[in-house]
């Protein structure tokens, strides 16, 4: 932790700066979560990264996935041009790659030999992964009634699975209080910002196609990959890359959606079961940064119903050959609202990221 470090830590809600650390979560002054701030200003040639080399140690050949045009439901939502950023196609079948690359060679520069961590799957997976690449011991608190091809998934790597009975916000409590007793280095995606800097190369990849984007619909539970999205698009328009930034907009389930609550005001919904499991969170840390990240770029959020995820991640497969788990077309389900509602135009050009493999889960949900 040397002062000659070009990056450091600021709390996300009053800016108060701190060392940056992977040990460290929480500021002291609001008890939020912290973001990283860069010294040198942005170069755009690749997303800066907190990092001492400024790149990865530990890679599997995350990122840099593939851009298709979905052509038959781009018609029969009557958008001129909708493509699907196959973000699934990751090493472990999930955009979360991409943040536990970095998280995972943080943690090795740091020292770390094993830690914990806690997951609705394809987090625990991934960061399994990539501890299992660099010789570290995991241990992964998952909810009990996760999908089995996720929980085999995490148990093949070698990591050790925690399942915990329970909603999602029960695996946390377990896993902080497991970390605490064991003097374990809690390293939460969610709450390490280390992880949502992997995000930002999701921006640049797609800073890099044809033609601009205009909208981006997203799946949010924590919310991630929006805030790491917004981050990397904001480096980029920081270097002079970048003319606009496309709308964010934020999706959630009926079931489970303080997002919505926070963006468009109104009580908060009772939370319900859904089976959008990995956007099924009840009090995501880093709410204040997507609802800004939302409003800064001009998008919105919507809710949607389980039957319209259903229907639409069989759509999706039937019609252009994509299996993507319940979760992930939860975004099809909120586009479709969009276009219905006006807020998303025949002539806009959409993009949707397709953030998770239909081959862990089961089909029923
Ligand atoms: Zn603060």
């Amino acid at each position: 932790m040397s002062e000659a470090r070009a990056f450091s830590f600021r709390c996300i809600r009053c800016g108060a700066g701190a060392p940056a650390s992977v040990f460290n979560l929480f500021s002291k002054c609001c008890q939020l979560p912290f973001e990283i701030e860069y010294r040198d200003p942005a170069a755009a040639a690749s997303p800066r990264l907190p990092l001492n080399r400024g790149h990865v140690s530990v890679s599997l050949g995350e990122g840099n996935t593939p851009v298709i045009e979905l052509k038959k439901i781009g018609a029969l939502l009557g958008l001129g041009k909708l493509w699907a950023k196959l973000e699934y196609q990751a090493p472990t079948g999930s955009f979360k790659d991409r943040g536990s690359a970095v998280l995972v060679s943080a943690a090795v520069e740091a020292g770390v030999r094993e830690f914990v961590e806690d997951s609705s799957g394809n987090a625990g997976a991934s960061l399994s992964a990539y501890a299992a690449a660099a010789g570290l011991k995991a241990h992964v608190f998952v909810p009990a009634s996760a999908a089995r091809g996720k929980l085999d998934q995490i148990a093949v790597f070698g990591a050790t699975l925690h399942p915990v009975e329970g909603p999602r916000q029960a695996a946390t409590d377990a896993a902080r209080r497991f970390a605490e007793a064991e003097r374990l280095p809690y390293l939460s995606h969610n709450l390490s910002p280390y992880f949502g800097e992997g995000m930002k190369g999701f921006a640049f990849e797609i800073a890099e196609l044809p033609g601009p984007i205009d909208q981006i619909l997203f799946p949010v539970g924590n919310g991630s990959l929006l805030v790491g999205a917004a981050r990397g698009f904001g480096e980029l328009t920081e270097a002079g890359k970048l003319a606009r930034i496309p709308q964010l907009h934020a999706v959630q389930a009926e079931g489970v959606r303080p997002l919505l609550a926070l963006l468009l005001g109104g009580p908060a919904a009772e939370i319900r079961p859904t089976v959008a499991s990995g956007i099924a969170v009840s009090n995501p840390p880093r709410a204040s940064q997507v609802v800004a990240a939302v409003r800064r770029t001009g998008g919105t959020g919507v809710a949607v119903a389980d039957g319209a995820i259903l229907e639409w991640r069989r759509r999706l497969a039937a019609t252009e050959g994509i299996f993507c788990e319940a979760t992930s077309a939860a975004a099809l389900a909120g586009l479709e609202q969009l276009v219905r509602n006006g807020h998303i135009g025949p002539s806009d050009r959409v993009l949707l990221p397709i953030t998770g493999s239909g081959l862990k889960e089961p089909l029923g949900g």
